[in-house]
C-alpha cells in the first residue's frame, strides 16, 4: 500500500459537486481507501488570472495501484466529469483537475507525463492550504521541508478562503 496525496480543483459548472463527485468516484475504486479529505476552499486563479475562482480540496488516500495506474484512473474521472482538454490552453477553465502531489516519498519523473512530487505544489497556496489540514507535517522529499514550512515560505500567496465564508469586495 502506498500513501498518496491528491489536489483537486474545479472552476466550471457546479464546482462543489464536481469535487464531491471526483472524491466519491475515487472512493468507489476497490484499489483506493480514502483516508482524509480537506475542507473546500475558494481560491484565486493561479497563472491565468482571467477566469472564475476555483474550489480546491486535498485528499489523502491509500492505494495498491502504481502511480501510473492511479494517474490513469484520475484522468478517467476527469473525462467522466466532463473536462474538455484543449491543445495549447494551459491553466484553462476546467470542470475538474486532479493532480498527484505525492506518492509515498517517491521521486518519479516520466517525461512530462508524470512528475511526482508535483513540480508546482510548493508554490501554490491553493494546494498547500488544503494540505495543511490533511497533513501539515508531511515532508516534501525534494526540499526536505514540511507543508507548513513550504506554506510559510510562500512569497506572494494567492487568496484562499474557506468555502462558505464571505469574500471581501
Ligand atoms: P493539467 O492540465 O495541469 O492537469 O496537466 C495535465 C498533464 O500533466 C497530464 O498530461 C499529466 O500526464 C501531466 N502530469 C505530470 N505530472 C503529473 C502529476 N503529478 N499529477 C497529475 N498530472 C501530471
Amino acid at each position: 500500500m502506498s500513501r498518496v496525496f491528491l489536489s483537486l480543483g474545479s472552476n466550471l459548472g457546479d464546482r462543489l459537486s464536481n469535487i464531491q463527485q471526483a472524491v466519491s468516484s475515487l472512493g468507489m475504486s476497490e484499489h483506493i481507501k480514502i483516508i482524509k479529505t480537506s475542507s473546500f476552499y475558494e481560491t484565486q486563479p493561479w497563472g491565468n488570472k482571467d477566469q472564475e475562482w476555483f474550489i480546491n480540496a486535498a485528499v489523502a488516500l491509500d492505494t495498491d495501484l502504481t502511480c501510473e495506474a492511479l494517474l490513469e484512473l484520475c484522468q478517467n474521472i476527469e473525462i467522466q466529469l466532463g473536462r474538455i482538454r484543449r491543445e495549447n490552453e494551459k491553466w484553462a477553465q476546467r470542470a475538474i483537475d486532479i493532480d498527484i502531489l505525492m506518492y509515498d516519498d517517491k521521486l518519479i519523473s516520466k517525461g512530462s507525463e508524470l512528475i511526482v512530487p508535483h513540480p508546482l505544489m510548493h508554490l501554490r497556496a491553493f494546494v498547500l492550504v488544503p494540505m495543511l489540514e490533511v497533513k501539515s507535517d508531511l515532508v516534501h522529499p525534494v526540499f526536505n521541508k514540511t507543508i507548513s514550512e513550504l506554506y510559510d515560505e510562500l512569497a506572494d500567496p494567492e487568496d484562499v478562503f474557506l468555502y462558505g465564508t464571505v469574500l471581501p469586495r
